[in-house]
């Protein structure tokens, strides 16, 4: 199957094919020609499976046969959990529909940074992406309406339908009108889907892309048994002795993540924390410079574990577990890309190692595990 056979015009073709995206993946297939239809659409499926495109995509052909919306009405409200998700999907939205007869305009609000430029910016905008407490301080000063939002799409669905989430959404959902299109995407959903198809969507499409049966085995997962007092230095000794060069290590909280980046750079290793009381541009830059190969390690809480696509990652290293199992997915989901196999580490302390056999029992695959007593940690 390509894409032009499933109905996308040329223009988007040419920047499809300038992204070097041959073939549609299973997501596009099913999700392109019902988002066309304005049909709403459930779409489960992971992370690097291609859901932004699957739902991009057709929007922007959408885009160019109703009226567009003027002044501070926007067409199309994407909601995502992180700022970072935000600038990655205005992205793709950018760089797809850059070259399309009719201008798209695309405009990505997080909180974070100031309001005024934003709201400066807001008029004309068609289709806006949000986390959603910047877009009610937007509501609010009148920056933006959303009574004439044609689609509505819902990224990381899970996280924006959880109780965090639960009050703002509602918010917003007021403010929007009861004809519309919704699409869901999520990599998993925890919630009862006849739940949400109440709330949400009408008559959808439900489309489940299980992650192809040996998705994980392209992830080496390992893990090592070792006291919390020397988890510092078996990361440290991990890093130098495998000469590992781009490491995005997840911890449990802002605090431990900045005292372990602290501790690396001490010991000579280019590292920076990124979590939620970090400055959006610490954040930003972090996370370019980690992309490029600029930073060796970024010590993240789980604020980065949805949804960021880093291609070709090699290495996940967990110093302290998820608390659920699904998140552990969400994060060592950042590696192991197609033809590019990626390793997951985890570092499991004796009070870990109960959570860590549910963990394993719920990915239905047991992960070797390494007791690190043995190793000489002297000087790490
Ligand atoms: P996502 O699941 O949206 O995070 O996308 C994962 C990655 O797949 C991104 O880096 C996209 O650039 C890439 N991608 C999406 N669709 C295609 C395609 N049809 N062919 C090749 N790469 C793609």
């Amino acid at each position: 199957m390509t894409f032009e056979s499933l109905g996308i015009s040329p223009a988007l073709l040419k920047a499809l094919a300038d992204q070097n995206y041959t073939q549609p993946y299973p997501i596009q297939r099913e999700a392109i020609p019902a988002i066309l239809n304005k049909k709403d659409v459930l779409g489960i499926a992971q992370t690097g499976s291609g859901k932004t495109v699957a739902y991009v995509l057709p929007l922007l052909m959408n885009l160019q046969n109703i009226a567009l919306s003027q002044n501070r009405y926007v067409n199309i409200l994407v909601l995502v959990p992180t700022r970072e998700l935000a600038m990655q999907v205005s992205e793709v939205f950018y760089k797809l529909g850059k070259d399309l007869p009719r201008r798209i305009k695309t405009m990505a609000v997080y909180g974070g940074v100031s309001i005024n430029p934003q709201m400066m910016r807001m008029n004309g905008v068609n289709v806006l992406i949000a986390t959603p407490g910047r877009l009610l301080e937007l509501t609010e000063s009148n920056a933006v309406h959303l009574s004439g939002i044609d689609t509505l799409v819902l990224d990381e669905a899970d996280k924006m339908l959880n109780i965090g989430f639960q009050e703002e959404m509602n918010r917003i959902i007021a403010l929007l009108p009861k004809k519309r299109q919704n699409l869901l995407f999520s990599a998993t959903l925890n919630e009862d889907i006849t739940a949400i198809n109440q709330i949400l969507l009408h008559n959808p499409l439900v489309i489940k892309i299980e992650p192809e049966k040996d998705y994980f085995d392209l992830i080496d997962q390992l893990g090592y048994f070792v006291s919390e007092e020397r988890k510092g230095p078996l990361l440290r000794y991990i890093i130098k002795s495998q000469d590992l060069q781009q490491v995005l290590v997840f911890a449990s909280s802002v605090y431990k993540a900045d005292a372990i980046a602290d501790k690396l750079r001490k010991n000579g290793i280019k590292a920076t924390a990124i979590h939620s009381k970090k400055s959006q541009g610490a954040r930003t830059e972090a996370l370019s410079k980690f992309k490029s190969g600029d930073l060796r390690v970024l010590v993240a809480t789980d604020l980065i574990s949805r949804g960021i696509d880093i291609k070709f990652l090699p290495h996940v290293i967990n110093y302290e577990l998820p608390r659920s199992p699904k998140d552990y997915i969400h994060r060592i989901g950042r590696t192991g890309r197609a033809e590019s196999p990626g390793q997951a580490i985890s570092l499991i302390s004796p009070e870990e190692q109960h959570h860590f056999r549910i963990i394993q029992k719920k990915m239905g695959k047991p992960i070797t595990m390494i007791n690190s007593e043995g190793i000489n940690l002297k000087g790490f």
